[in-house]
C-alpha cells in the first residue's frame, strides 16, 4: 500500500569525538494524509533526530543516514540539500518547541509569516502581508491586521506558538511536524494550540506528526502512535492502544500504571528508575533491559542478549506476552 509518508529501517548516526552515536536505530513508521502520529518518548529516545532527519535539517558532515524515507513518492534519505530546502516550507513544515528561539526578535512576526510565502510560492509583499494576516486570524490571533506589525516580543507566549503555527502553515504543506509544541505553555494553552492544530488539519488535510515526551498531549490528538526508546520503536499502534492497553514495560512507565490488571482497576507504578541509555554504547539485547523490572524473569539472560523484534503493525519489542509480564507482576507485589 502506498502511504503518504513512508519510513523504513531508518539509521541515523552522528560522529562524535566520543564515538558513533547510534541515534535512530531502525527505526520504520508509515503516514497517511490528514492523519496524526504521534512520537513518544523521553529526551534522548530518538524522536527529534528521526524527524530533523525527514527534513534533512540534520548536519550533513558528522551524519550518517540509511533507510528510506519517502514523501509522496519521493524518496528524501538521498536528496541534496538543494531539493529538500525547496521542499521545506513548501511541503513539509516544522512548528518547533520554543518560540523564542524560532522566531527571530528583530523581523514583525507578519514579516516571518510572508516570507516563506513568498519564497516558495512567489507572491508579491502585498499578497504575502495578506495572507499573513489570514494566518493570523486562521490560528486564533485577535484583529489581526493589527497585530501583523508586532514584534514576537509583543505577543505572549501562546499567541508566539500560534504564529509560529501561522509561518508553518502559510504555504499550505502536506506534512508538518510538531516538537513537543506546547511544552513550554501552561496546560489551558496547551489545549487550545492542539486544538488549533486539530482544526487546521481538518480543514487542510495536512499529515501532522506530534512529537511528544507526555502521554496526554498525544491523547486527544494523535491517530497512531509510536513509542521510541533508545532509538527504536518499542511499541506502536492506535492511540487508543496505546493509552489504554500499552504492552511494553516502557510505556507502562510512561503511563505510570499496569492497565487491566483486573476489571477497574489500574494498578500505580513507580516510575521508571534508572535514565535513558547512551547512545554511544546502547545496550545489547532489549535496550530497556537495564531498567526493566521483568528482565530477570526471562529465562536464559534472553533479555540481555537477544534483539526483540517489533511486529509489523499493532504490537511491542518484548520477549513476554503482555500476559506473562502481568502474571510475573502480580507475584511481585503479591509475594506468597
Ligand atoms: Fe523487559 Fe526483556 Fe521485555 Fe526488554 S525484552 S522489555 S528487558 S522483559
Ligand atoms: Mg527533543
Amino acid at each position: 500500500s502506498e502511504h503518504f509518508l513512508s519510513v523504513r529501517d531508518l539509521y541515523v548516526q552522528f560522529a562524535t569525538e566520543d564515538g558513533t552515536v547510534k541515534a535512530v536505530d531502525g527505526l520504520s513508521f508509515d503516514l497517511d494524509r490528514g492523519k496524526t502520529l504521534g512520537i513518544v518518548g523521553e529526551s534522548g529516545s530518538g524522536k527529534s533526530v528521526t524527524n530533523l532527519a525527514i527534513l534533512g535539517l540534520h548536519n550533513p558532515r558528522n551524519t550518517t543516514i540509511a533507510g528510506e524515507i519517502v514523501l509522496d513518492g519521493q524518496e528524501l534519505t538521498g536528496a541534496s540539500t538543494k531539493t529538500l530546502e525547496k521542499l521545506r516550507g513548501k511541503k513539509m513544515a516544522m512548528v518547533f518547541q520554543d518560540s523564542l528561539t524560532a522566531l527571530s526578535p528583530y523581523y514583525t512576526v507578519g514579516r516571518q509569516i510572508a516570507e516563506p510565502y513568498m519564497k516558495h510560492l512567489g507572491a508579491s509583499k502585498k499578497e504575502a502581508r495578506d495572507r499573513a494576516i489570514e494566518m493570523l486570524g486562521k490560528v486564533g490571533i485577535p484583529q489581526p491586521q493589527t497585530r501583523v506589525d508586532d514584534y514576537p516580543h509583543q505577543f505572549s507566549g501562546g499567541m508566539r506558538q500560534r504564529a509560529m503555527i501561522a509561518m508553518a502553515l502559510v504555504c499550505n504543506p502536506d506534512l508538518v511536524i510538531a516538537d513537543e509544541p506546547t511544552t513550554a505553555l501552561d496546560v489551558t494553552v496547551q489545549a487550545q494550540i492542539l486544538d488549533l492544530l486539530k482544526d487546521l488539519q481538518q480543514e487542510t488535510g495536512t499529515a501532522i506528526i506530534l512529537i511528544t515526551h507526555d502521554l496526554g498531549v498525544i491523547a486527544n490528538t494523535a491517530d497512531d502512535v509510536v513509542v521510541m526508546y533508545a532509538g527504536r520503536a518499542v511499541e506502536r499502534g492506535t492511540v487508543r492502544d496505546i493509552l489504554k492497553t500499552p504492552e511494553h514495560p516502557y510505556a507502562w512507565g510512561l503511563l505510570g500504571s499496569i492497565p487491566r490488571l483486573s476489571a477497574s482497576v489500574d494498578v500505580p507504578l513507580a516510575p521508571i528508575p534508572g535514565s535513558p541509555p547512551s547512545l554511544l554504547n546502547p545496550p545489547s539485547g532489549c535496550p530497556f533491559h537495564p531498567r526493566c523490572t521483568f528482565a530477570g524473569e526471562v529465562g536464559g539472560d534472553r533479555c540481555a542478549t537477544e534483539r526483540p523484534v517489533l511486529p509489523e503493525g499493532r504490537g511491542s519489542a518484548c520477549h513476554l506476552t503482555p500476559e506473562q509480564k502481568r502474571d510475573i507482576f502480580i507475584q511481585q507485589v503479591q509475594p506468597r
